[in-house]
């Protein structure tokens, strides 16, 4: 049975196709700048590839691109869509309506609308995207939605609501939701296969760190609190990302300045984090590079990424009570071994112990800690587009 994921933003969609016999990608491929020009670029399992150039006024011609990618083209891997049994959907927002998974239905489709209000930027580019599946290929295949807030929705009302007057709760939802919860409960998932425990029996802390970083705390097999809030902006510092920062500073900073709330919102979404404090670039190889070049900008950065991360695991095990595994995923959780011995040798106090040696290992799966260490610390290479496809095929089979 083959599995389409589709992850559509307002100009890109990125997708996979997928074998669930033996869970492997057969094609993945990536459509650009829809509503501007359009460019696909597609990759078969065996290496081929192909890309164009080709108009996309909207979305629909995206997945007509796809289509003649997967079926036609000099990377084809399938002759006709009619072999995939169903689409999976990444949904960024999913509020406190969806606590899993779900069939689209035209309900859904209108809910996952009006949760637009709450994740501007994707949501609405989500909707399009199903509108446009449903031209292309059709009403007859299932799609289904799988929101990125899901996982999160067990936290309990002392982990989400936020201190400020409730009736901005009852009016507007204003409260903190989360986000990466599909790669939260992926890594999680494994972890507990790792311990070859049940999960519902250990604590778990996963440390999401990419361009965009969360980290989650899961008790019993469900997540119990989160560092991203109402928006992905929530947390610690990020790529481009400020994290939490004293919203006085951001008033003091917006009336220096005369600042309107969209400026503020820009900066601290794709102004500050990494990049804000460095002056260098948002990503972690360029800065990296730098505060190895002496560059102290670049490493107080650095520091204050790792101790923003520490703060978090520290917190999340008082939270828990306790901890039995930690896992790090992501672009740099799975790649950067300075990063993870910084904040390993301060979990030392809770019986934290690095495998200097396999530390160093890049982008797959290990233990990182020694045999006697009290806590069990892993690298887990996240795959997100492998957890829709199995809660898509999932429904379906329902
Ligand atoms: P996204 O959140 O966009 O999915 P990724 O999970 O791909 O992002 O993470 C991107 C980050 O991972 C970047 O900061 C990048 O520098 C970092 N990264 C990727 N590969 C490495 C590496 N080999 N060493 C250190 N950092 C890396």
């Amino acid at each position: 049975m083959k599995i389409f994921v589709v992850n559509a933003g307002s100009s890109s969609l990125k997708y996979q196709l997928i074998d669930m016999e033996n869970e492997q990608v057969l094609a993945k491929g990536l459509c650009e700048r829809i509503g501007v020009s359009g460019a696909i670029s597609h990759k078969a399992a065996d290496g081929r590839t192909y890309s164009a150039d080709t108009a996309m006024p909207t979305h629909s011609e995206a997945f007509e691109a796809v289509v003649y990618a997967l079926t036609k083209s000099e990377a084809k891997v399938i002759d006709s869509f009619d072999e995939i049994s169903a689409i999976g959907h990444r949904i960024v927002q999913g509020g406190s309506i969806f606590p899993e998974s779900c069939l689209i239905t035209p309900d859904v489709l209108s809910k996952i609308e009006e949760l637009g209000a709450l994740a501007p930027l994707h949501n609405p580019a989500h909707v399009l995207a199903i509108r446009a599946c449903i031209k292309t290929f059709g009403e007859e295949i299932p799609q289904i939605a799988v929101f990125d807030t899901s996982f999160h929705q067990t936290m309990p009302a002392k982990a989400y609501m936020y201190p400020i007057p409730y009736e901005y709760y009852e009016k507007y939802g204003v409260r903190r939701y989360g986000a990466h919860g599909t790669s939260h409960r992926f890594v999680s998932d494994r972890v507990a296969v790792l311990e070859g425990k049940d999960k519902r029996q250990i604590k778990i802390i996963t440390c999401h760190l990419g361009n965009g970083c969360s980290i989650t705390a899961i008790k019993d097999g469900v997540c119990v609190d989160t560092s991203m809030g109402f928006t992905p902006l929530d947390g610690f510092m990020m790529g481009t990302r400020s994290g939490t920062v004293d919203p006085s500073a951001l008033t003091y900073i917006a009336e220096k300045e005369n600042l309107s709330p969209a400026d503020v919102n820009r900066i601290c979404n794709k102004e500050s984090g990494m990049l804000g404090i460095s002056g260098v670039s948002n990503d972690n190889r360029d800065i990296a590079a730098a505060a190895e070049a002496g560059n102290k900008r670049a490493q107080l950065a650095v520091d204050m990424q790792r101790y923003e991360i520490l703060k978090f695991v520290g917190s999340y095990i008082a939270a828990m009570n306790g901890v039995d595994a930690i896992a790090f995923t992501g672009g740099i959780g799975e790649n950067d071994p300075g990063l993870r011995k910084t904040v390993c040798e301060s979990l030392e106090f809770v019986g934290v112990k690095l495998d200097e040696e396999k530390n160093q290992l890049r982008g797959q799966e290990v233990k990182i800690s020694t045999e006697d260490s009290r806590v069990n610390v892993y690298v887990i290479p996240t795959n997100e587009e492998l957890a829709i496809a199995r809660d898509t095929l999932a429904i379906i089979s329902k």
